[in-house]
């Protein structure tokens, strides 16, 4: 069994007040609930917003980032209904947390952030709590061919289309949840991938992202 919990249980209240906000607004899947119940989110932001970490907002996290807002990663995960030992892409690491989510629900992460200080700060809070994860530091939007194909491809940055590496590194059957638009709002894209050339696409709007910066995502330092 995975543990991501830790000796002495902090905001155990506050996370079970943040799971009953999210089931009123519409997350129903048990699975995704009981890995929000697990995660202790606190720990992944900075020591300043630990008080606001079981808020449903999102929070600063360094470099002009963002951890998403709770809806928005209960939303997704729903989405992309990860299941034990299947291999998920992330794209945008950020403060880790999402990863450590579908880890939780028994996934095999592979994540990637371009900005390297978060990359760091994302390495060093998987290792303290010893979780799994595979990360790198580079362009999510060229994918990470190596491990491919990924049953699952989260992309937690919004861009102007779907990268066609990504679409080319999920396998079929898999499905990828992506928020594409301009840089003020998007919409979330949710694909299946129905044969080496086929796709499902399932569109859910407003969402708000940072921008997915790099080859196939928009321009940016
Ligand atoms: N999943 C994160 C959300 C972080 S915000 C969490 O749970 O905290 C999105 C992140 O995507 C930012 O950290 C940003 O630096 C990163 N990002 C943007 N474009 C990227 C790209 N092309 N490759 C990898 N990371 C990218």
């Amino acid at each position: 069994m995975r543990n991501l919990t830790s000796f002495t249980k902090m905001y155990e209240s506050e996370r079970k007040e943040l799971v009953e906000i999210l089931k009123s607004r519409g997350i129903t899947n048990q699975r995704v609930l009981d890995a929000f119940m697990k995660v202790e989110r606190h720990l992944f932001v900075p020591d300043i917003m630990k008080q606001h970490a079981y808020k449903d907002v999102a929070l600063p996290i360094g470099m002009g980032q963002t951890i998403s807002q709770p809806y928005t990663v209960a939303f997704m995960t729903q989405a992309l209904d990860p299941q034990p030992n299947k291999r998920y892409l992330e794209i945008g690491t950020g403060s880790g947390y999402q990863a450590a989510i579908i880890y939780e629900m028994g996934g095999r992460v592979f994540t990637i952030e371009r900005h390297h200080d978060l990359y760091n700060s994302a390495m060093k809070i998987f290792d303290q709590l010893n979780l799994k994860i595979a990360a790198r530091c580079s362009d999510g939007t060229i994918g990470w061919s190596e491990f491919a194909p990924y049953d699952g491809i989260i992309v937690t940055a919004g861009g102007p289309t779907v990268p066609l590496n990504l679409k080319k590194q999920l396998a079929v059957g898999g499905k990828m949840v992506i928020p594409v638009g301009d840089k003020q709002i998007q919409t979330l894209n949710v694909l299946t991938k129905i044969s080496e050339d086929k796709f499902e696409t399932h569109e859910v709007p407003y969402f708000t992202f940072v921008p997915l910066i790099g080859k196939e995502g928009w321009d940016g330092k």
